[in-house]
């Protein structure tokens, strides 16, 4: 088995598919240019790597990693690295390209990456963990660095993952690099809110959307998907602004109480190892049936391919906010759009992850730190501003929230492009 998972992962392939679909319909209500349309098809490069790792049992186990660079024409690559069984060269690059037009349609000076490792790190030891990371840090060297690609939290990754990157490429270069990635604790240079930025700005963008449909927040109810780092700070975030979230779930399964479930003991109830469908004074439900629960925001905050045109026709809900990367298809998107759905796309929906990590790598740059009135801010200005022109163009060009937003991001690449030409 030389490689396992390469090139044979169906998920991955969907997902590619569906990123090639989303461009080539946005493509063509833009009337871009074929060459251009044809050139972000593709992306720019694409490494393969083996990470031989020891396992605490003796073995060694080959996983094989990834990471992408789909377009860095605005910047250098910025994109999340994450761990987990469903990770392909497809997969990948899907997320690169999605990541390509995140950061244009926040007008931040990034162009679209993404890494990973196929590995399930659930059953995987700290150390078996560090070994992995560090390994895969120094296979993807050549790539990441402060200038040229920034890596991320993304999914079974998180604070510390990013502790032991920078630790590794420091090594290598003989000195300290914070800015080799974002999502780092405050310690070694860390932003303060990057960890909270993404489920902060999707809640920012569900109080936006509600106030344009004349919903009162208070009293609303609230379903989320999954319950890391984005679906636990978006639970907690509405909760605390007396939205009754009634449904949560993890990669086990789901919680439901009507009457809301308290959302900081479930972040206890999880911190202290439990699993979402094993909260006491909840209704374990599966997480398909999650998503059929009637509420007004539902909120997919875990993997992608969770709403199809099978499910769409039963989600009964007024605003989905997407926290995930391509939780929704496009064939369920027109379903939604058509039951009067108010979306909030996830190249929108979770940008302020990636909006937080384009302050902390300014702050790490910069020698200079801001304080959490400043960052939640400007996280709140950028993201609103976004809405705004997705709001506006979705209303002029009569297309959905989706398109819009792909629109204003792949048409900032597809300028600068045309600007810098072609190279030789
Ligand atoms: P995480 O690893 O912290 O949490 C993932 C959560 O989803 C966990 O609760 C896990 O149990 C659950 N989950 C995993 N697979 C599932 C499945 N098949 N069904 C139901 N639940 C499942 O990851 P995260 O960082 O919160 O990322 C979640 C999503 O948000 C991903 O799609 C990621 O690409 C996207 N995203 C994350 C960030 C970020 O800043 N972390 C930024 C932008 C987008």
């Amino acid at each position: 088995m030389p490689f396992p998972n390469w090139g044979e992962n169906l998920e991955g392939q969907g997902m590619l598919r569906e990123a090639v679909a989303q461009l080539e319909r946005a493509a063509g209500l833009l009337g871009l240019d074929p060459n251009l349309a044809d050139r972000l098809r593709h992306p720019k490069r694409a490494l393969v790597v083996t990470v031989p790792v020891r396992m605490d049992d003796g073995r060694v186990v080959s996983y094989t990693g990834y990471r992408v660079h789909h377009n860095i024409t605005l910047g250098p690559g910025k994109g999340g690295i994450r761990y987990a069984p469903t990770v392909s060269l497809e997969e990948t690059t899907a997320l690169a390209m999605w990541m390509t037009w995140k950061c244009a349609l926040m007008n931040i000076p990034f162009g679209g990456a993404k890494g990973g490792v196929c590995c399930d790190t659930l059953s995987m030891s700290r150390r078996e963990i560090q070994a992995l990371t560090r390994r895969y840090t120094s296979e993807i060297v050549m790539l990441i660095g402060p200038e040229k690609d920034i890596p991320a939290p993304d999914m079974y990754t998180n604070e510390q993952t990013m502790s032991w990157i920078m630790d590794t490429y420091s090594m290598q270069m003989g000195y300290s690099v914070p800015g080799v990635v974002t999502g780092k604790p405050v310690v070694v240079g860390g932003s303060l809110g990057r960890r909270e930025a993404t489920g902060l700005g999707l809640c920012n963008l569900i109080f936006a959307a509600l106030d344009r449909l004349k919903i009162d927040p208070q009293g609303t109810t609230a379903v989320v998907q999954g319950f890391g780092n984005v679906g636990s700070v978006t639970a907690l975030t509405l909760w605390h602004d007396k939205v009754r979230v009634i449904g949560v779930s993890d990669v086990y399964g789901g919680a439901h109480n009507s009457g809301g479930i308290d959302i900081e003991a479930m972040v206890r109830h999880v911190r202290a190892g439990g699993k979402v469908g094993e909260f006491p004074g909840a209704t374990p439900v599966s997480n398909r049936e999650l998503l059929e629960i009637p509420c007004d925001i539902l909120a997919p905050c875990a993997t992608d391919g969770q709403i199809t045109k099978e499910n769409a026709p039963r989600i009964r809900c007024r605003v989905l906010a997407e926290g995930a990367n391509g939780p929704t298809t496009l064939e369920a998107d027109e379903i939604l759009r058509g039951k009067g759905v108010f979306i909030i796309p996830d190249i929108l929906g979770n940008a302020g992850g990636v909006t937080a990590s384009y302050f902390e790598w300014v702050q790490d740059t910069q020698k200079y730190f801001w304080d959490i009135g400043e960052i939640n801010q400007q996280l709140e200005r950028i993201i609103l501003r976004a809405f705004q022109q997705v709001m506006a163009l979705a209303a002029e060009k009569k297309v959905s929230h989706r398109m819009a937003a792909l629109m204003i991001g792949i048409s900032r690449v597809a300028e600068a492009m045309r600007f810098r030409g072609l190279y030789p």
